[in-house]
């Protein structure tokens, strides 16, 4: 797979699985029909499959490495775990083959930061070991957002998250417990050019990765957005915003930031590759233009 160099610094992606996961409608409350119908001509057939209602929705990791760290940003939905959602119960990823691929052991992890704890970004933390769940990567430190654990915690314990399975219970709790986490600012620098960057709203404590060497420089955003019609419809949030508001006022202010600038945007489930620019297409709209490897 293509490693991304900026400077020192290389980006590569480390894919559990690429395919059209979600109904537009399970996703999107402000979509219709008639909308999505209108932007067939970009979204078929690399975005959206119209046959299923199905959206584009790749489940990865990033791998940064540094010339003094690699760091995997977020961590899928993990294997053996019990879900709801049939696309992560009970799962058998070779997910720590392909992160092997890619240049780096479980063992050579020496961060692991989640951009936020949603079932789909937390899943490889733990793996099932003697029947209990343990730290996947054995030497990573794991860097929580201080807001972002508090809510997931305090959500925990009021609900048992009925919708996705408890996974606060077997993917972030047992890091807790086993004292492998480390709680962070939402600006926190783990180098000087590789910093946290602060995007709540999708949740509370959400971050993305700042990454900068060069002369060139990107923006690992998690979900900040889920898929391109959200460059399209900027007011767009999704149904799993706890504060879509919130959400949506960080997604525009993102997108009027970084519009017509060379600053690459790594959202957490775009298709390959991925990455991309985001462009300017008109006075209250937004492009994403991919990267063409
Ligand atoms: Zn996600």
């Amino acid at each position: 797979m293509a490693n991304t160099a900026f400077g020192d610094i290389t980006l590569a992606r480390v894919i559990e699985s690429e395919e059209k996961l979600l109904k537009w409608s399970e996703v999107f409350p402000d979509a219709t029909a008639e909308i999505i119908r209108a932007n067939h001509d970009w979204l078929v057939p690399k975005h959206y499959d119209p046959a299923t209602g199905g959206l584009a929705i790749t489940i990865q990791s990033y791998l940064i490495k540094t010339r003094r760290h690699t760091i995997l940003v977020d961590a899928c939905g993990g294997n053996d775990k019990t879900r709801a959602r049939p696309h992560f119960h009970q799962q058998h990823h070779p997910w720590l083959e392909t992160l092997r691929a890619n240049g780096a052991a479980r063992e050579q992890i020496d961060f692991v930061l989640c951009t936020h704890l949603h079932v789909d970004h937390v899943g490889w933390n733990t793996m099932m070991k003697d029947g209990r769940w343990v730290p996947t990567f054995p030497n990573a430190r794991y860097l929580f957002a201080r807001a972002e654990l508090a809510h997931w915690e305090a959500e925990a314990k009021r609900t048992g998250l009925p919708r996705t399975g408890d996974y606060v219970a077997d993917s972030v709790l047992p890091i807790v417990e086993a004292n492998r986490h480390v709680l962070v600012d939402m600006d926190h620098a783990i180098e000087d050019d590789v910093v946290l960057y602060p995007l709540a709203g999708h949740t509370p404590g959400q971050v993305g990765l700042h990454v900068r060497g060069g002369g060139r420089e990107a923006i690992i955003c998690g979900d900040m957005m889920h898929h391109a019609l959200q460059c399209r419809y900027p007011d767009w949030s999704t149904n799993f915003c706890t504060d879509p508001a919130h959400a949506r006022r960080t997604r525009r202010a993102f997108l009027e930031r970084y519009a017509d600038t060379p600053t690459l945007v790594y959202p957490a489930h775009f298709p390959s590759p991925s990455g991309g620019r985001i462009e300017r297409a008109g006075a209250d709209s937004y492009r994403f233009r991919f990267l063409e490897h």
